[in-house]
């Protein structure tokens, strides 16, 4: 079973899985694995990272690999369709200003946006499923950090995550044997560190979903399908087929030689492999279709490259087209029994939108001018960061606003570019040939950039809702976002940029323009960290949510949504991880359900 077409696929699938990033990859690869026959359906075109352009160097490419309108991440940017915008697929926002605009981010392509993604890979602590509770202000999950867990575990040994355990308050460990060791931090990661610690601000090796080295494909496998024999095969020799990381070209070209996590690397392979998995793209799914008894019995689609309407058919469905898209799906899913769209009763459908909070500020530090080139150079990031560390200060409350922040950070000396050398009139004064030169390579690699990644607490004028007058070019009702960010988040961002200001201080840095204290300036659009999730968020009450601990709809047994559409809030770690965690989580419960006869 591999890549079929509308008109070659089955009848008699176990599960359809709408979307193939992070969660549609990862709840095919657990329910194919485990026996399910699953279809998945992904809009976008098919994609082998073997089409990666990871060894092309900028001089290759038009414009020399700059930036455009069409590709914002530069010419070889792995995303091959999508990104701001995507032609023919439209989205409306209630306001342009700045402070109330949403920018949405779309990968339409085999993987989505794991092809590209930073690969930040963070689990949500305790107190991240309890955020109520600590602090009065927006939801509780309806599950812990005991419940998530174990699936922490899995992802990190399946996909390979490098980090360390540093027993830091709500930044959990992983047990032993599960982390790959961190790489070496550059020379700036080492300032950093030291002047940021200084300060009273901890770094520590970040965790990322790279292969520092080779998996451990004779012990993982059991660990994760223990008394499947076949999975267990599959993963050994995928897992043998994966190669370290080369600390050599740019992560978000895409990978090759598999080094890093993305759906097209590491899920949809052995998934694939288990002859369980049928895969058509070019599929825009627009409808879950409902039958008389209120199930779910499939989906409607329309076929990209004919633009036919199209069915599948499945026991259950998946949603995991990404967190505003699985909500228009589900808004666009309208019938008698459900006039305000399917799973929606509570009206919560597209509600408690949420991105994270960000803010920027770059340096130059004299210490770092006119370095030699070191071999960690070539690492593509992170190799440590500062989780929030304020959390005394805020329980105290001294900070003025609630929730944390972490703070990712980078230097070093990657691979010239086209505006290398650009923008340093401010350190030179201006300069001109020979001279220009020097300083050139004088400057080169003494920059560093902080960039906070914060938790926004999720509010009721934050949404998406279906656009009554637009429509896409297959004739499909398009989203609709309001957005406001809250004082909490303004203030924030403020803080972000009065530390970033005081750790470059602390490395003798300047900066190029006066620091943001005023959080409305500081904070970026909604949306622009492409970190959204929310909009079926799960609880415990079918009035107040949209799915249940198991992120399966309140009101419909046979529809569930594995990706961050589910997040009741969305904690400063990077969502992905969690995602991944979430979608193993509720798969194992629809086997489960599915071996019961229950779906
Ligand atoms: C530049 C960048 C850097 C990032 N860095 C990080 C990071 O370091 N750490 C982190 O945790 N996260 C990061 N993210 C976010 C991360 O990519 C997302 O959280 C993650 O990919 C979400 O997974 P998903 O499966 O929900 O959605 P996606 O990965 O977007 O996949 C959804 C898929 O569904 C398909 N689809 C959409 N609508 C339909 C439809 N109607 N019918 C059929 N298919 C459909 C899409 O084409 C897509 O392939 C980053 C994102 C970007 C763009
Ligand atoms: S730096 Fe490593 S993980 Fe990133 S693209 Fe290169 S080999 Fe792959």
């Amino acid at each position: 079973m591999p890549f079929v077409t509308a008109d070659t696929q089955r009848s008699d699938y176990d599960v359809i899985v709408v979307g193939s990033g992070a969660g549609g990859g990862q709840s095919a690869y657990s329910l194919t694995m485990d026996g399910a026959r699953v279809l998945m359906l992904e809009a976008g075109r098919n994609y082998s990272a073997g089409e990666s352009s990871m060894f092309r160097t900028p001089d290759l490419a038009p414009l020399r690999g700059a930036s455009t309108p069409d590709k914002p991440f530069g010419f070889f940017d792995a995303t091959v369709d999508g990104g701001w915008s995507v032609p023919g697929e439209p989205y409306g926002r209630a306001s342009e200003a700045d402070a109330g605009r949403f920018e949405w981010w779309r990968a339409r392509m085999l993987g989505g946006r794991t092809n590209h993604w930073g690969r930040i890979s963070l689990r949500n602590g305790p107190y991240d499923f309890k955020p109520y509770t600590r602090d009065g202000l927006g939801f509780d999950w309806p599950i812990g950090y005991d419940d998530v867990a174990p699936y922490y575990d899995k992802v990190e040994m399946l996909i390979g995550v490098y980090g360390s355990n540093e027993g830091l308050e709500n930044t959990p460990n992983s047990p032993t044997g599960v982390l790959l060791p961190p790489p070496t931090p550059l020379v700036s990661d080492h300032l950093i560190a030291q002047r940021a610690k200084r300060l009273g601000i901890p770094a520590i090796p970040g965790h990322r979903a790279v292969l520092t080295r080779a998996l451990d494909h004779k012990r993982v496998p059991a660990l994760l399908h223990p008394g499947n024999a076949r999975a267990q095969q599959i993963l050994a020799e995928d897992m043998r087929e994966r190669s370290p990381c080369l600390w050599a070209t740019p992560c978000g070209h895409g990978c090759s030689v598999r080094a890093n996590y993305q759906s097209t690397t590491v899920h949809l392979p052995p998934a694939l492999k288990s002859g369980n998995l049928d895969i058509i793209t070019d599929a825009m799914v627009h409808e879950v279709t409902v039958g008389r008894n209120g199930r779910a019995t499939g989906v409607n689609f329309i076929d990209r490259l004919s633009g036919k309407e199209r069915h599948a058919t499945g026991r259950v469905v998946v949603l995991a087209a990404s967190a505003c898209e699985s909500a228009r799906i589900l808004l666009n899913s309208k019938s008698a029994q459900h006039p305000d769209g399917l799973g929606n009763s509570s009206g919560k459908v597209g509600r408690y939108l949420m991105d994270t909070v960000g803010s920027r500020v770059s340096g130059q530090i004299p210490l770092l001018e006119n370095l030699p080139p070191l071999n960690e150079d070539g690492a593509d990031g992170h190799a440590l960061y500062v989780p929030w560390w304020q959390y005394r200060e805020q329980l105290a409350g001294k900070l003025g606003f609630a929730r944390g922040y972490h703070i990712e950070f980078g230097g070093g000396k990657r691979m010239p570019g086209v505006g290398t050398g650009g923008g340093i009139e401010w350190l030179t004064g201006g300069s001109y040939g020979r001279k220009f030169k020097e300083d050139v390579r004088r400057y080169y690699g003494s920059f560093v950039g902080f960039d906070g990644r914060g938790e926004m607490i999720p509010n009721e004028r934050s949404f998406c809702e279906i656009d009554p007058g637009v429509k896409d070019k297959w004739g499909i009702p398009v989203l609709r976002f309001h957005w406001q960010w809250s004082d909490h988040e303004r203030r924030q961002a403020a803080h972000m940029q009065t530390t970033f200001g005081e750790i470059i201080d602390a490395m003798g840095g300047r900066i190029p323009h006066p620091l943001k204290t005023d959080g409305a300036e500081a904070i970026a659009p909604g949306g622009s960290i492409i970190h959204e999730v929310g909009g079926a968020i799960m609880g415990s009450d079918p009035k107040a949510s949209v799915t249940n601990r198991w992120g399966q709809t309140w009101d419909v047994d046979n529809l569930f949504i594995n990706d961050g559409g589910v997040f009741a809030s969305n904690a400063d770690k990077n969502p992905t991880l969690t995602i991944m965690a979430l979608a193993w989580r509720a798969s194992d419960h629809i086997l489960e359900r599915l071996r019961r006869k229950e779906l």
